[in-house]
């Protein structure tokens, strides 16, 4: 990550910052002009096939091994023994949260009510059931394409390409999910299986991330993550160590973050409310919320899929347990625990209120996708007509910093719109429990965390235009608060 080197050289030329930047590898290269970021390849009515992006990365990198990042820099995540603590608690986590969803008392800081034997987490049928479902998503990810984008440039100037037909495969999965419902298919009995499920999805990612550290071994140097290679197997199993692990086209990392897990979150959210109208007659009104203002968001994610292109998650980020187990696991079986708690535990809820959580919503949705938008159409295409009366810094790796709009109002307004949403999901719920705050609570620590990592990159990558960006815009995601 090269933090010290970076504090030391804030006082020289921002031309070396950039070198230094792209010599410790500070996610995809920042020195390209941003006019040929997301470059448009489908025109968007023809279609595009598999095998027009199915090529590797034009090679122009060194190919040896990158050398071992922990001689080089801290670590993120506590380093080593962090990385250890988290690979065993998040999935401890998520098995506490599923078991208490269920319980009367619901405590989310209490024990959990009873611990699961081996014959009520380990079932065939519950890891049939995910592998087919993954291997759906995957066979919809093959489908041609309404259009392919190109990536971010990488370390050795290439850029990947990759299909955009996220939005296609949701709406796919939701014909095919309804055709099911309605020849029979019993999808209110999901719930009883999200134990063992959990569970294969725990193992799965497991498995998977270990394929994945086995890969890098043998991955060039310029295809490694800037992060995640520090030398010590655990920190880089977790953090992961190849950026983009591919198979021909077939982009892991880009596959997982918004279809298997997304869709998979709002298939048990439905389950849920099915499940609610047969126990009571009828789904409550507070799930009917939970489950819109969550179908939003991940249509929302599916719709604007090229903008996950310039995330951390793909620009910066390994891809190792950390994401792999988030994707599969942890997004489907912990985000869809407001659902699972309004089943257990139903709340009244009242029009009045449900107008202002609805209200709460659309202005949490609105600050998101005004602020996502805005950052993609400008790294998109700095002149187009919607952002070129924004005012901008330069920098000296010929990319501008907005100074103005959303993100002259905090460093990061998305995060702010995406923390109220999270405070309009848990409302519903009532404010008899704190567990389904949980949500919240987590989420805000992680945007917390991701927030310092990004300035860390951003103060690396731009350097005293990063400083100047962060004397015009004090407050980092709530303004005059933090
Ligand atoms: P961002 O989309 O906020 O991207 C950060 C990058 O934006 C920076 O590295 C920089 O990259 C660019 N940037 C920063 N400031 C400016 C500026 N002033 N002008 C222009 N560009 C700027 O980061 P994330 O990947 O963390 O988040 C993406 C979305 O995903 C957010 O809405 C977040 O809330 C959401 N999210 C949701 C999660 C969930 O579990 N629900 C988890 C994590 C994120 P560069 O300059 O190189 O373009």
């Amino acid at each position: 990550m090269g933090r010290g080197r970076v504090h030391l050289k804030t006082s020289g030329q921002e031309r070396a910052l950039s070198k230094l930047s792209a010599e410790t590898g500070a996610g995809a290269a920042g020195s390209d002009p941003p006019r040929h970021r997301g470059h448009l390849l489908g025109d968007g009515v023809g279609c595009v096939s598999l095998t027009d992006f199915c090529e590797p990365p034009t090679p122009g990198g060194p190919e040896t091994m990158a050398p071992p990042q922990s001689s080089r820099a801290s670590l993120d995540f506590g380093g080593p023994l962090g990385a250890a603590a988290l690979i065993l608690l998040l999935p401890a986590t998520m098995f506490h949260l599923l078991l208490v969803a269920r319980s009367g008392p619901a405590r989310l800081l209490g024990p959990p009510p009873y611990l699961p034997g081996p014959e009520a987490l380990w079932s065939p049928r519950a890891l049939l059931l995910l592998l087919t479902w993954l291997g759906l998503q995957a066979a919809l990810y093959l489908l041609p394409a309404r259009k392919v984008v190109e990536g971010q440039e990488l370390k050795n100037k290439s850029r990947l390409r990759y299909p955009v037909n996220g939005f296609q495969a949701l709406v796919v999965t939701g014909l095919l999910v309804g055709l099911g419902v309605s020849a029979g298919l019993p999808l209110g009995a999901l719930p009883e299986m999200l134990l063992p499920l959990a569970f294969a999805a725990t193992l799965t990612a497991f498995v998977f991330s270990l394929l994945l550290y086995l890969k890098a071994l043998v991955a060039p140097a310029y295809a490694l993550a800037p992060a995640g290679n520090s030398g010590n197997p655990i920190y880089d199993f977790f953090l992961g160590r190849e950026l983009n692990p591919r198979i021909c086209s077939f982009d892991f990392k880009y596959f997982c973050e918004l279809r298997p897990g997304l869709m998979a979150w709002v298939l048990i959210n439905l389950a849920l409310l099915l499940q609610e109208a047969e126990l009571r007659g009828s789904p409550s009104l507070a799930m009917w919320l939970v489950n819109g203002f969550q179908l939003l968001y991940v249509a929302d994610a599916l719709w604007h899929e090229e903008g996950v292109l310039t995330t951390m998650d793909i620009t910066h980020d390994g891809f190792g347990f950390m994401l792999a187990f988030g994707d599969l696991a942890w997004v489907p079986f912990t985000y869809s625990l407001q659902a699972q708690f309004l089943l257990y535990h139903p709340q009244p809820l009242g029009l009045p209120m449900a107008s202002v959580i609805c209200l709460l919503n659309a202005v949490g949705y609105y600050i998101f996708r005004g602020a996502n938008s805005q950052k993609n159409t400008f790294r998109k295409n700095p002149s187009d007509p919607r952002v070129a009366g924004l005012e901008t810094i330069p920098t000296a790796t010929g990319r501008q910093l907005l100074v103005s709009g959303w993100w002259g109002m905090v460093r990061h307004p998305n995060y702010l719109g995406d923390l109220i949403m999270a405070l309009a999901w848990s409302l519903p719920c009532g404010v008899s429990h704190l567990l389904p705050y949980f949500y919240l609570l987590y989420f805000t620590a992680l945007l917390v965390h991701r927030e310092a990592r990004d300035e860390q990159q951003c103060l690396q990558k731009y350097g005293l235009a990063w400083h100047e960006y962060c004397k015009r815009v004090p407050y980092r995601i709530v303004p005059y608060v933090y």
